[in-house]
């Protein structure tokens, strides 16, 4: 049997392993998804555990995705620019690293919105908020803005990519069409935090969420009742979920 994982701490949060185990069952495929919770100092034993016991394939989350680049093989040009590995792929031996969280970005965006020729403002300026100025721009988004409650952070990225930065406090100068919630505010808080005040949203906009527990956060439930289009943050984590499959197995996710 072939065994995949996801490798993160903590790791009893995730839902990559109900995801993928379904999937490996609905293809008869002899794999199983399991979780491996790995502090940061045992990132390095655990690798070579993968390559000694031949673990097929990983997805990687917090704290992992950065700090595991220097233990692989071969790491793709995309996780570089993003600068973070969310998925390994076990090759005879040889581990490679990719992200495919920018797919899931664009994946869960374009179920209800095209991307080209919009304005887009990200909340946030860490790894998810990367992989989101990532995938905009290589989808032609018109403009990105990124706020950040630390606007250093979001200044540091912007630089990378070439795009503008602001405070969080000064999302109401802006009006964009799209707006990608990549904070951790709110995670796991079913009360909800304010990230952007409700008056600042408006009935054109679609907001994206990338929290997925809760499954309806606080910007979503007010994006809701004044009429906006809303994504939840499952919808992310499943499209980049169907690119990790097809990467492993080669066979399309079956998304049903
Ligand atoms: P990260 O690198 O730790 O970045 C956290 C970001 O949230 C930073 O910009 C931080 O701002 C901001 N932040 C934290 N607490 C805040 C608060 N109370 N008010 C305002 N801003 C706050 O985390 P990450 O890896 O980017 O992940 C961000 C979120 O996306 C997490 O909830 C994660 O679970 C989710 N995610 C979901 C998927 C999916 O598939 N759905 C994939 C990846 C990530 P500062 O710079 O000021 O600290």
């Amino acid at each position: 049997m072939d065994i995949y994982g996801i490798l993160a701490h903590p790791a009893k949060h995730s839902l990559s392993p109900a995801m993928h185990n379904a999937g490996f069952k609905a293809l008869n495929i002899n794999a199983e998804y399991q979780r491996f919770d790995i502090s940061p100092e045992n990132l390095a034993r655990f690798i070579q555990r993968v390559r000694d016991e031949n673990i097929k394939g990983l997805n990687v989350s917090t704290p992992h995705k950065e700090k595991v680049i220097p233990l692989l093989d071969v790491v793709d040009n995309v996780a570089m620019t993003i600068g973070a590995v969310n998925t390994i792929i076990n090759k005879n031996g040889e581990l490679h690293g990719t992200n495919v969280d920018f797919i899931g970005v664009q994946g869960a965006l374009e179920e209800v919105t095209s991307i080209e020729g919009r304005s887009v403002v990200i909340l946030g300026a860490g790894g998810a908020a990367r992989a989101a100025v990532f995938a905009l721009q290589k989808s032609n988004a018109a403009e990105v803005v990124i706020l950040n409650r630390t606007i250093e952070h979001a200044k540091e990225l912007a630089k990378e990519f070439n795009c503008k930065a602001d405070a969080l406090s000064s999302f109401n100068k802006y009006n964009p069409q799209i707006v990608v919630q990549a904070t951790s505010a709110g995670m796991n808080k079913p009360k909800g935090v304010e990230i952007v005040p409700r008056e600042n949203l408006t009935s054109e906009m679609t907001v994206m969420e990338m929290i997925y527990s809760p499954l309806m956060t606080k910007i979503l439930k007010d994006a809701k009742e004044i009429g906006a289009k809303i994504i939840t943050g499952d919808r992310m984590l499943l499209n980049q979920g169907f690119a990790c499959f097809q990467i492993w197995t080669g066979e399309q996710a079956p998304r049903k």
